[in-house]
């Protein structure tokens, strides 16, 4: 069965390699403990609302859960920053994949916008840590949706085999707790090539089925919230380095929908890095 790895998978991965073992080489199932969950439903709910505007229903019809002041409130700003601006075609959760360096790697936009030829990713951050322009830089999933971007764009935009320069391609993160200190990252040719090494790498070392080849993390800080930290500490009274609240992650594409067939991969090879429709 081909591999399928995701952008969650990678962070995890460099967050605790060992963690990225258990869930997803050895998949073991663990009870997560409850209540440590709500800012995570907070980021879906967010995440679906605004996918609901972006298709076009009337912010009147939408549906806030009761007494999340929270989601009503980042609704709100969004409404009235509108960050997408008006853009000539914009796709709400767009779900891209690519097949290269044997892997076939999936990534899901929360917005997509098309200006003539130039692509803007859009991903929604509802967490409460002030915005550092070198932490997302530097994610993998920066890293991984701009390759992606690049290799798809193409398509994307229905230019057939024209291709698209990294130039024009741009990510953005966006914080309704902070909407006035949106990340923009563009993009560039010599970073797509950075970024084409660095996947094939993270390829090599994520396809090993060795345990002894993911080593735990030394940062406790990871294991505060970390689902795992049963199976790993089983003294009572372990205290962790202190870390703040993980951010929620995004909706993530899952090898289900992949295996259900609902995708139809562009497919490139190592030697010819370039987006061909099937
Ligand atoms: S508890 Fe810590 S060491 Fe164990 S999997 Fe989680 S992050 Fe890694």
């Amino acid at each position: 069965m081909m591999k399928i790895l995701t952008q969650t998978q990678i962070s995890a991965y460099e967050r605790c390699r060992y963690f990225y073992y258990l869930r997803n080489v050895r998949k073991l199932v663990w009870p997560i403990e409850a209540g440590e969950s709500k800012n995570v439903r907070q980021g879906d709910d967010f995440h679906l609302l605004v996918r609901q505007l972006i298709l076009g229903f009337p912010v009147g019809s939408l549906i806030v859960p009761e007494k999340d002041e929270n989601v009503r409130r980042w609704l709100d700003v969004y409404c009235s920053v509108q960050p997408l601006g008006s853009p000539e075609q914009v796709f709400a959760e767009k779900e891209v994949s690519v097949l290269f360096s044997d892997i076939l790697w999936l990534g899901k936009f929360d917005a997509l916008t098309v200006n003539d030829d130039r692509l803007t990713i859009y991903d929604w951050k509802t967490g409460s840590a002030r915005p550092e322009k070198e932490k997302y830089q530097n994610a993998p999933q920066t890293k991984l949706y701009r390759f992606l971007a690049r290799s798809c764009a193409s398509r994307l935009i229905g230019a057939g085999l024209h291709a698209v320069p990294a130039e024009n391609i741009e990510m953005v993160y966006w914080f309704p707790e902070y909407p006035d200190r949106e990340i923009r990252l563009p993009y560039s040719e010599e970073e797509y090539q950075r970024d084409m090494t660095w996947i094939k790498t993270r390829a090599r070392e994520m396809s090993s089925v060795d345990e002894s080849d993911y080593p735990r993390t030394q940062n406790t800080r990871h294991c505060r919230f970390c689902a795992y930290r049963t199976f790993c500490f089983t003294e009572p009274d372990v205290s962790f380095q202190e870390e703040e609240i993980p951010q929620e992650e995004p909706p993530e594409l899952s090898e289900d929908i992949w295996q259900a067939g609902l995708f139809s991969p562009e497919s490139f090879s190592e030697d010819e890095p370039e987006a061909v429709n099937f």
